[in-house]
């Protein structure tokens, strides 16, 4: 979703994918609003947030979507999808079963958006260091096979949120342009 390519203004409609209660809700809420919620609830219906970045001096707008408690349900609809030019997938370091679900989620993301997507690996949830069950080196691997981007986040102390948000932004910012010229 773009707005006035070759002007000045750029809405990008951005997705947040992955399992439930990896952290998803709170790492938009970080990026829009900086604010934590450790109680946060599975609210059901798609909303979604709208933040301006600066990219080289340039107010670009992404538009964050969040399941809000339809993955639980198995079911995202299409519409949630449609239009989407950058995506976040989410698993949570500490329960590796969300990590095994990631194939799923590319799936999904795959048969509604095409290969131009940016997408972003996140493993959120590094506070947890402690309980630990999946290694850095294992989501390397599986962005670098995948085509994606990786990073490690914690919505709670706020590590990497806004660069996680910011790197896929840069990236749709960078084809937007390409295509563009
Ligand atoms: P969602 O279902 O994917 O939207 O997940 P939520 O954002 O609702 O978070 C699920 C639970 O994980 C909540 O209890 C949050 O407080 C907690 N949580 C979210 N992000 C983090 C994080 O970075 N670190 C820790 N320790 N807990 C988190
Ligand atoms: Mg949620």
């Amino acid at each position: 979703m773009e707005e006035g390519v070759g002007g000045e203004e750029y809405l990008f409609k951005i997705v947040v994918i992955g399992d439930s209660a990896v952290g998803k809700s709170n790492l938009l809420s970080r990026f829009a609003r900086d604010e934590f919620d450790l109680h946060s609830k599975a609210t059901i219906g798609v909303e979604f947030q709208t933040q301006v970045v600066d990219i080289d001096g340039k107010e670009v707008k992404a538009q964050v979507w969040d399941t809000a408690g339809q993955e639980r349900f198995r079911a995202v609809t299409s519409a949630y999808y449609r239009g989407a030019v950058g995506a976040l997938i989410v698993y949570d370091i500490s329960r590796r079963t969300t990590f095994e679900s990631i194939k799923r989620w590319l799936d999904e993301l795959n048969t509604h958006c095409d290969t131009t997507t940016a997408r972003m690996l996140v493993g959120n949830k590094s506070d947890l260091e402690n309980i630990r069950d999946v290694s850095v080196e294992e989501g390397k691997r599986l962005a670098e096979e995948e085509g994606m981007f990786f990073i490690e986040t914690s919505a709670l102390d706020s590590t990497n949120v806004k660069e996680a948000f910011q790197i896929v932004i840069r990236a749709i910012y960078n084809n937007s342009r390409r295509k563009v010229l």
